[in-house]
């Protein structure tokens, strides 16, 4: 336990996209943010190599620059970040207790939860050994797809992610092979239509992968096996895409706010709010649809200003400040 409990007006945590926008409309609004990092400072950006969809950036950047870049702002305004994973809330009094690391005690006036969702692998030795050499496997398509013009590419998954990301990059590339375990899809039936109508899309049904080949730098292909029969084969690929599905970081939120069935916070339609009063959610951890660092982003915006009028609400002496409505 904390010999002593700190006082904070703004507590953040989680440091991608999301949370490093809300510390920097934060700071800049007055309200001292302190951000704890989590286990995965700059969060699922830095596991990209090169970002060409945030607006801002004509030449591309890699993930980590974007991140570092981000931090950097945030500082600027004096946002407090720190190294610590939060292992227990307690949001059922006035005052929102947070525990870092298991010991440092912390009272914050308001949270803003930024922390993400981990999307998920299959865990194969191959297919992290290609993932962490950023050599050709991906969870995100709108991300990564535009490497893989006119190649061809494997997906894995078969729920409504998976369709979308196979028929986004079946407009990229040459040819685009689904990896389906099941004789069915998860997804919608509008959406498995959508790839069964599109002609360089090809189904493999009752497969799974085997392995991720590659020549030890970049993905050559993928060999997979039917698991009714067994037999195997190998499918020429220059990228491995992986959708089967994200996991949001909302476990220690659980028994006080409202989750849906996957684990996603739901916040009040239109704002950051959750069920908790000062406490709001931003980023992935409440969108299972766009989870884009741009919308993350905006929504970390949305988070600190809802955070500013919530403190505004309860502190006259607590000034709204002019200068983030600019
Ligand atoms: P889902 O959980 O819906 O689907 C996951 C898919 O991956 C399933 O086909 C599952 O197979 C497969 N899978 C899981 N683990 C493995 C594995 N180890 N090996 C091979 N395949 C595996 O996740 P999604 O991300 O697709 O969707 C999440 C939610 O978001 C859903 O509610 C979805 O409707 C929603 N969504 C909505 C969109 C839209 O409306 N535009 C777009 C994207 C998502 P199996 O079926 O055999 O379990």
């Amino acid at each position: 336990m904390s010999d002593t409990i700190e006082r904070v007006k703004c507590l953040i945590i989680g440091s991608g996209p999301a949370g490093y926008t809300a510390a920097i409309y934060a700071a800049r609004a007055n309200m001292k943010p302190v951000l704890y990092q989590g286990t995965q400072p700059g969060g699922q950006l830095t596991t990209t190599n090169e970002v060409e969809n945030f607006p801002g950036y004509p030449d591309g950047v890699t993930g980590p620059e974007m991140m570092m870049q981000l931090q950097a702002q945030a500082q600027r305004f004096d946002t407090d970040v720190r190294d610590g994973w939060v292992t227990k809330v307690d949001f059922s009094g006035d005052v929102h207790k947070v525990w870092v690391n298991d010991t440092k005690e912390i009272h914050a006036d308001t949270v803003i939860i930024s922390t993400g969702a981990s999307a998920k692998y299959l865990g194969l030795e191959s297919e992290q050994k290609y993932l962490k050499l950023g050599g050709g496997v991906s969870a995100c398509a709108v991300c990564d797809g535009f490497f893989y013009r006119n190649q061809e590419v494997v997906i894995v998954g078969a729920g409504d992610s998976a369709c979308e990301e196979a028929h986004y990059l079946s407009k990229l590339c040459k040819k685009v092979t689904m990896i389906v375990r099941r004789d069915e899809f998860r997804a919608s039936k509008i959406m498995e239509a959508r790839v069964r109508n599109t002609e360089n899309i090809e189904i493999l049904h009752n497969t799974e992968t085997d392995e991720v080949l590659g020549d030890g730098q970049v993905v050559t292909g993928v060999r997979v096996f039917n698991n009714k029969t067994g037999e195997k084969h190998e499918i020429p690929a220059t990228g491995f895409f992986v959708a089967i599905g994200h996991k949001p970081n909302t476990d220690i939120f659980k028994d006080f706010l409202d989750l849906d069935q996957t684990g996603y916070i739901i916040n009040v339609p239109g704002s950051s709010k959750t069920n908790v009063e000062g406490v709001f959610v931003s980023g992935d951890a409440a969108d299972h649809v766009y989870r884009q660092a741009v919308t993350a982003a905006g929504t970390g915006c949305m988070a600190a200003l809802d955070a500013e009028r919530y403190l505004a609400s309860k502190d006259a002496s607590f000034e709204v400040s002019t200068s983030t409505y600019n």
